[in-house]
């Protein structure tokens, strides 16, 4: 059987991100986690939904956070998965190296991280993985950012990717990020700024530079449609969820944020059949003995909001809404 931590470790981050769109074709039954182990983080960037618009830390609290053992215990209940660890900063969570190599039975598909934890943190980490290392201009400068990337790299365990949201400030440093990355032989993926609150659009000018950049898996800005109200089939809750930092389990990223955020709140009393129900995301508790995952796909007729989701979840658009 193709091990998708495998591909992760030996293809170009180029070669992944032109594969990612058809990650479902390869592996269709395979269950994938995004696993959000923690809301707490020590950066507050302007552009962050979950961190600094909403303080989603405020909900799920430090003190709700499960042990080590109790996650390990957890997840092990759960059919073979790919885990990928976002937050938040990941490594805020006590015991994140630990956790990662407790994980025996699932592959961890990568990790985003501001890299801003000690480099000893990273070095308890055992196992070779993917490290999605996030670029932060408004907190950190190219030197300092570059320096650690290679303490990071000399570790020799970690395949690592840098990633960049192109806010607006962002777009004008693309292009010398991306020249001081190439001499320190590390890959950039661009993410583009997208804003429903703002409605943001890029200017002419920002599309010229930014389509040099976009990958394949982030290449259509109109991936994102905040307005589309069409009927889907969709595996999210069946071979893909959302786990929040104290068990909690969405379908999906767009279903938590359906839940929580007040941005998305807003798309729930729009649309032909309004008001929708926020419950229809909500699975359960991972810790409570009855969680099961979904048999069957289900029917969404909200906005797929997240570009993850779009990633990682089987989504059939239904014509004429059947
Ligand atoms: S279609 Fe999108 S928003 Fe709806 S359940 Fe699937 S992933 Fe979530």
């Amino acid at each position: 059987m193709i091990d998708v931590t495998i591909l992760q470790r030996y293809l170009p981050a180029s070669v992944k991100n032109a594969l990612k769109p058809y990650y479902r074709k390869m592996f269709p039954n395979q269950l994938c986690i995004n696993f959000m182990v923690t809301f707490r983080c020590n950066y507050r960037c302007s552009y962050c939904p979950w961190v600094t618009r909403f303080s989603y830390s405020n909900i799920y609290t430090k003190e709700k956070e499960p042990t080590v053992e109790a996650w390990i215990g957890a997840l092990d209940k759960l059919p073979r998965a790919n885990i990928y660890i976002s937050g938040g900063e990941p490594f805020l969570y006590d015991g994140m190296p630990e956790l990662i190599n407790g994980l025996k039975k699932h592959k961890i598909l990568g990790l985003v991280t501001n890299a801003t934890v000690k480099t000893a943190v990273y070095e308890r980490i055992k196992k070779k993985m993917h490290l999605n290392v996030s670029y932060h201009s408004e907190f950190v400068n190219d030197d300092q950012f570059i320096s650690k990337i290679d303490e990071l790299r000399r570790i020799g365990r970690f395949h690592i990717n840098i990633n960049l949201v192109a806010t607006r400030k962002n777009i004008q440093m693309i292009q010398g990020l991306e020249e001081i990355l190439k001499d320190h032989n590390v890959s950039l993926h661009i993410d583009p700024f997208v804003d429903p609150d703002t409605a943001f659009v890029y200017t002419q000018e920002e599309m010229l530079i930014l389509s040099r950049y976009l990958a394949s898996d982030r290449s259509s800005l109109n991936m994102l449609d905040f307005t589309s109200y069409t009927k889907k089939e969709c595996s999210a809750g069946q071979n893909y969820i959302n786990l929040m930092p104290d068990g909690t389990v969405f379908r999906c990223v767009g279903g938590s944020d359906y839940f929580h955020s007040p941005l998305k709140k807003r798309l729930l009393t729009m649309g032909p059949d309004a008001p929708y129900d926020p419950d229809f995301f909500l699975m359960g508790n991972l810790f409570a003995p009855d969680f099961k995952l979904d048999k069957s796909p289900v029917y969404c007729c909200l906005p797929c909001t997240a570009a993850c989701d779009q990633d990682m979840a089987t989504i059939k658009w239904l014509r004429n809404n059947k």
